[in-house]
């Protein structure tokens, strides 16, 4: 077996819990990054949102404000928003459809929940993180209406990106990842790619794997060299699967950027700031966001 790929063995699961956060005046749980993992393959970011009341406010209305180097995930549970962005798109999203931006050297976008008069708001945003090889490129975006759904011993997989069981989401990012919408309601063995290093978000219920248990807003981290595992899940489970090919480039991630440095950041930030056409205009008549000061500047 001279040829055979050589992994690390797989570490014991580490548990954490989310931290909140406050998104445009809506408390969110924000499960990565962490300083024991600040990716999860070139997952960078996760913010679990809501559910939330719509009762006269918007919650995560979010208004313009600038991307760069990531793709941003928008997955709802409940409720729907309105995509602005700078290439032009207005895309409503609802649950069980996948928006996916890429922001490349530039973009700029709004997610706009007024519409809504009723109902409650629930979904997760998360970033994946582009490479040196197409991080400076164009912005993108793109909407898929239909993902594929995996049947499980006890619930169903959502496949948001990469493949799940041969099963492939029609959704494309840079590098080989995973991510999987779970609704889970009992023991499920999960089918992983040693060369990944796998996570699982709990966003309701709760999991056991390997003897450690994760509830509600708490995420599973189980490393790499793992050929599958067994999820001993509460009735009511929904979790997220998130893994990929581990991400070796060193991010320096600041406010809504995600570059190598310092300098990446303060560009992006003087562009913004400027107006310049590098992250152009977006459509919506919700706040444009200003930039916070870095740390390293105050
Ligand atoms: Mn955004």
């Amino acid at each position: 077996m001279a040829n055979a790929p050589t992994h690390r063995p797989p570490v014991p699961v580490t548990t954490w819990a989310a931290r909140t956060a406050d998104v445009a005046g809506t408390t969110v749980h924000r499960l990565l990054p962490r300083r024991a993992a600040r990716t999860v393959g070139a997952w960078c970011f996760l913010d679990h949102f809501g559910p939330a009341t719509v009762d006269g406010s918007a919650p995560m209305s979010v208004g313009a404000h600038p991307h760069l180097g990531l793709h941003t995930v928008t997955w709802l549970f409940e409720g729907r928003l309105v995509h602005a962005d700078s290439l032009g798109t207005e895309q409503p999203i609802r649950p069980g459809q996948l928006n996916l931006m890429t922001a490349g050297n530039g973009v700029a976008h709004a997610e706009d929940g007024r519409a809504m008069a009723s109902g409650t708001v629930h979904g997760v945003q998360l970033w994946v993180a582009q490479p040196d090889a197409t991080r400076r490129g164009p912005a993108g975006f793109a909407h898929h209406a239909e993902l594929p759904s995996v049947r499980l011993a006890s619930g169903t997989a959502t496949v948001l990106l990469g493949e799940l069981d041969g099963h492939a989401s029609p959704a494309g990012v840079d590098t080989p990842i995973v991510g999987a919408d779970l609704a889970l309601d009992g023991r499920v063995d999960l089918t992983l790619r040693p060369d990944f290093e796998h996570g699982i978000a709990v966003l309701a219920g709760g999991i056991t794997v390997e003897g450690t248990s994760a509830g509600a807003d708490e995420f599973a981290l189980l490393g790499s060299g793992r050929h599958g595992i067994a999820v001993e899940a509460a009735p009511g489970t929904r979790a997220l699967l998130l893994g990929g090919r581990p991400f070796e480039e060193e991010l320096f991630m600041w406010w809504n950027f995600v570059g190598r440095d310092a300098g990446d950041i303060d560009r992006a930030i003087a562009d913004w700031q400027d107006g310049s056409p590098r992250f152009g205009e977006v459509a919506t008549t919700l706040d444009r966001m200003s930039a916070p000061t870095p740390v390293w500047r105050r």
